[in-house]
């Protein structure tokens, strides 16, 4: 097992996934009280796993775990066939999509493997490792599971919303069993207090089923359905009480196990509440029934847990920013008249993740808001947190897989790419979060919609180029944001090769630029070029039949920034529509058809997969002979299907069938 030291982000892809392993930067130096508290964390994330396969769909845990007795118990021979090949990226879908659909369309996977094989491999295995329901022989099993995963007419959508049919009989999420979508807006709509001003948030821990003509709720807790999992999840949470950081924090763990004992709605709202107000605390973490996106009527919430603790050099990085607001406003190249007398910058969090589980595994967030109950937002406010170490991850994926080689003009550029990438591109968020959107004022009597369809293309601009007039600013280094004075060049030919040449990949070919923050990138790419053509400050260069971008004036180009940086703010200030829309309808619509054929066929034979997952790192509780804890260890570069496999060995905390 590799230490953090030696680290690599070694990837693996298959289907239309790739997966990247993320480092928990700051893990070893964490005091050992505040590594036990994560340990315990992190074990109670594991146990949840099973539910959620349960949740996407009633036949998950069978499916998976047939698949996983045919992938593991073949005979050696029988390996080498394309069916069972077929059936090892099957395993693999249905292990990343926590169920048999897609994790983002919601689609069915189509097995690229027989039932005539899958049968004959089955045949092979003796009965009593597989999933069989009690007493049901293995024709019944196979009668009741085959059709669900080979029949396409059955369960094709994981999560139905196509307007006019019933959601939930055509939804294959087990969220309702024997409910019609009237039946259950009926239901939960005659719960509803239309003058409670702090409603709970109905359902969202239940499944909701007709049995013998009643309807009623089935609610996931202990001694409730899922009580195997979640009275697992319950001894962990123990532990960790005892060894949580504060007081604070304490209470939040301890109203999270009062509320997983009794599902009690209210108990959730006051555990929500305590858990917004600790912001003092290291360590954080979620556990629960988070997010309604699997219910068609946003009724239920899949379960999900993230262990983290704060990023502090990260954060200090945002606090630093907001603490100098007022000097970057004061300095900036825009109209005085346009500038705010008093600013103040916004601070975010910054996160590690220490472990990733539920609905946020292997794909994740990179950002999280929550609590979701709407009175609590408004009343108690909510944390919003950036997950560093999952953007750094992605970062250093896009550096090896070939991307950057194939559209950087040369060595000189590729060489500044990744030395400074990762550094610049996360000060480019926060310059454009911190500072950039809360910068520069409206003229009195200018109305903050007159620029309209344009107003959010010239507002993500107005806070990019904030950002980037202000990353080649010598205060960066003297503020010990950026090592030196070349940084901020890899964050500007990052920033020009994108909005000239390669976002384009993201869009169809003959269509147009539509969405707000792909057209202000190109805005400003394209404007600066234009305007910068005369003295050859930035070219687009063809070389063995391909184009790039190439930068021969840096300084220059800041100049250029500031320029338009200066006026996209008097447009904004002063509300002047026309010049908006000349600006966007010129330099950030049309797309030149000859080179999206180029750029678009150049990405594509990258082979890059579009959907990404993470892998974990593996924790381990070191214990002194008289039994106290000693140390926790992690470990990196344990493999997907290792992974998988030890989860499904070490975690499986429900029974096949959870009716
Ligand atoms: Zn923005």
């Amino acid at each position: 097992m590799s230490s953090v030291k030696d680290f690599q982000y070694v990837d693996e892809q298959f289907a239309d996934i790739q997966l990247l392993h993320y480092k928990v930067a700051g893990f070893e130096d964490l005091p050992l009280a505040k590594k036990e508290l994560i340990y315990y964390l992190t074990e109670a994330a594991l146990w949840g796993r099973d539910i959620l396969f349960d949740q996407n769909g009633r036949y998950n845990l069978r499916i998976r775990r047939m698949l996983e007795v045919v992938y593991t118990e073949s005979r050696e021979e029988d390996r080498e066939s394309d069916d069972y090949k077929a059936l090892e990226i099957y395993l693999k879908r249905v292990w990343f999509s926590s169920g048999i659909h897609h994790h983002y369309g919601c689609e069915k996977f189509v097995p690229g493997f027989s039932s005539v094989f899958l049968r004959a491999a089955l045949d092979k295995l003796p009965l009593n490792l597989l999933p069989l329901a009690e007493g049901q022989t293995l024709d019944e099993f196979c009668e009741e599971i085959f059709p669900v995963i080979f029949d396409p007419n059955i369960a094709p959508k994981r999560v139905n919303q196509a307007e006019g049919e019933d959601l939930l009989l055509t939804s294959a999420s087990n969220y309702y069993r024997n409910v019609t979508q009237k039946e259950a807006e009926a239901f939960y709509e005659s719960q509803k207090n239309p003058i409670d001003p702090n409603p709970v948030m109905f359902g969202m821990n239940s499944r909701l089923v007709k049995e013998d003509g009643v309807i009623k709720e089935k609610v996931w807790k202990s001694g409730g359905l899922y009580t195997e999992a979640i009275d697992k999840i319950l001894y962990w949470l123990e532990k960790a009480v005892k060894v949580s950081e504060n007081n604070a924090q304490q209470q939040v763990i301890c109203k999270l196990i009062e509320f997983y004992k009794t599902g009690d709605l209210k108990t959730f709202d006051e555990y929500s509440i305590l858990w917004v107000k600790d912001v003092a605390s290291l360590i954080d973490f979620n556990n629960g029934f988070i997010e309604s996106y699997g219910d068609p009527l946003g009724y239920k919430s899949s379960w999900e847990s993230i262990v983290n603790y704060k990023d502090i050099v990260a954060t200090r990085r945002t606090e630093i920013i907001s603490e100098n607001a007022q000097w970057f406003e004061d300095h900036s190249p825009v109209d005085p008249r346009f500038k705010k007398e008093q600013v103040k910058g916004v601070s975010a969090k910054v996160i590690t993740a220490a472990i990733l589980a539920g609905d946020l595994y292997p794909a994740s967030a990179i950002g999280i808001n929550l609590p979701n109950s709407n009175w609590i937002r408004s009343v108690h406010g909510s944390k919003s947190v950036t997950i560093g170490n999952l953007t750094d991850a992605y970062c250093k994926a896009a550096h090896g897989n070939g991307f950057m080689a194939e559209f950087a003009y040369s060595q000189v550029e590729l060489e500044l790419i990744e030395k400074y990438d990762s550094l610049t591109d996360d000060l480019h968020t926060d310059l454009h979060e911190c500072l950039g959107h809360g910068s520069g004022k409206l003229l009195p009597s200018v109305s903050p919609d007159a620029l309209k369809a344009y107003g959010s293309t010239i507002e993500e601009a107005r806070a990019d180029l904030y950002g980037l007039y202000y990353m080649a600013d010598p205060k960066m280094v003297e503020l010990g944001l950026l090592p030196d004075m070349d940084a901020f060049k890899s964050q500007y030919y990052t920033y020009m090769m994108n909005g000239l040449m390669t976002q384009l990949v993201r869009i169809e070919l003959g269509n147009e630029i539509e969405e707000a923050h792909m057209r202000n990138r190109a805005l400003i790419a394209n404007w600066a070029f234009e305007k910068g053509k005369q003295s050859n400050i930035v070219e687009l260069i063809r070389k063995n039949g391909k184009t790039y971008v190439k930068i021969n004036d840096y300084g220059a180009l800041r100049g250029l920034f500031g320029n338009l940086l200066s006026e996209i703010q008097r447009i904004k200030s002063e509300g002047d529509y026309e010049s908006a829309r000349v600006l966007v309808e010129t330099y950030a619509v049309k797309i030149d058809l000859e080179l999206h054929r180029e750029v678009k066929s150049r990405y594509e034979k990258l082979h890059l997969a579009p959907y990404k997952g993470f892998i974990n790192p593996k924790y381990e509780l070191l214990k002194n002979e008289d039994g106290r804890v000693k140390d926790v260890i992690i470990q990196y570069g344990e493999g997907y299907t290792e992974q998988m496999l030890r989860y499904s060995r070490d975690y499986s905390s429900l029974p096949s069938i959870n009716d």
